[in-house]
């Protein structure tokens, strides 16, 4: 029997997020409430800076790489956002050519909750004259944490370039809200599997997470928690990736210093001094293809998101 995987928010979080779940063998809806993919990464977004460069061939010896070829293949630039045009519909074609359903213009604005598990999703469409339901066997929370205008207006902070677009298609809203969660300056509560506390299979990504903030952190941690999905959906235990990797570090490191930097809305990047100077520290920062390559086969994990679970 098929296994459902619903995702909300179509942003690099999201987008990885399902095409994970899909590699992993599973039906795949995913809901974005505007018009178009990418959310807030349709603005600047070097992919390989500093420590990114080992986060991205970690992720594609993986098999987890599929957005980042996507681009490599699509945009002479590493700066995606400068080259938005062409970067969003092959994003929308890689993720419909994988059998991803893709609803835009849909807002995510139920969630149907049975002791702590959720069941299903619903969204208005459009203008609010239609609505679409999704029973889901797990869900994946990416739906960021820019917006609403409130937010904008008092923080000064992720939506200054009304990215959002909050008066056109409404604030943005996650699952554990929806849920009934308090979610606490957007930052939701997770462990290494990326699985929300309170939920037991609702996993979260991207800016969402509230600890690694950036395009390709998104891409990083959508990838596992559409994994991770996709293995509660078939039975099988969430994983937090190994340590040994940039990847699992940099997420094990920058959950147990979440919040350290004091300020909400203040994350890690791999491009920015506190985490790459750790992976330093660590020599998991190179850019040796064949040297991540072989890391990534000595812990065991080449092809890892390929590898169809049911
Ligand atoms: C101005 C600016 C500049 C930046 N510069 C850089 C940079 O140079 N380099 C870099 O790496 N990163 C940069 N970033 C950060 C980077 O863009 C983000 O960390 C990353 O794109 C976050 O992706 P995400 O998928 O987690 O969230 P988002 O991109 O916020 O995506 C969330 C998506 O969820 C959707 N959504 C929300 N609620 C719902 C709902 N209820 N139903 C359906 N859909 C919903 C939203 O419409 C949105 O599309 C920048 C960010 C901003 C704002």
């Amino acid at each position: 029997m098929s296994k459902k995987v619903v995702i909300v928010g179509g942003g690099w979080a999201g987008t990885a997020a399902a095409l994970a779940a899909r590699q992993a063998g599973c039906d795949v809806r995913l809901f974005e409430r505007t018009d178009m993919l990418l959310g807030t990464g349709v603005v600047e977004g070097g992919i390989r800076v500093n420590g990114r460069f080992a986060v991205v061939g970690e992720l594609v010896a993986m098999g987890g790489g599929t957005l980042f070829q996507v681009i490599d293949r699509h945009c002479q630039v590493e700066l995606t956002g400068h080259d938005l045009a062409t970067i969003e519909p092959v994003v929308r074609r890689s993720l419909l050519l994988a059998g991803v359903v893709v609803h835009l213009q849909a807002r995510v604005d139920t969630a149907q909750v049975t002791q702590e598990t959720v069941t299903g999703i619903s969204a208005t469409v459009a203008e609010g004259s239609t609505r679409i339901e999704a029973a889901g066997d797990a869900f994946v929370d990416a739906s960021g944490t820019a917006g609403p205008e409130g937010n904008c207006s008092t923080l000064g902070m992720d939506c200054g370039r009304c990215i959002t677009r909050c008066p056109t298609f409404g604030a943005p809203l996650g699952i554990p809200a929806l849920a009934g969660l308090d979610e606490r300056e957007d930052i939701l509560p997770c462990g290494d599997t990326l699985r929300v506390a309170g939920l037991s299979n609702v996993f979260c990504a991207g800016d969402k997470a509230g600890f690694l903030r950036g395009q390709s952190e998104a891409i990083l941690t959508g990838t596992l928690a559409g994994h991770n999905a996709a293995r509660l959906a078939w039975g099988l235990d969430p994983v937090a990736l190994p340590r040994t990797l940039a990847c699992g570090e940099g997420i094990a490191w920058g959950l147990e210093h979440k919040g350290a930097l004091g300020e909400v809305g203040e994350t890690y990047t791999f491009s920015g001094w506190e985490l790459f100077g750790h992976m330093r520290e660590r020599s998991l920062d190179g850019t040796d293809a064949a040297e991540i390559a072989g890391r990534v086969e000595a812990a065991g994990m080449t092809g890892f998101f390929v590898r169809k679970l049911g």
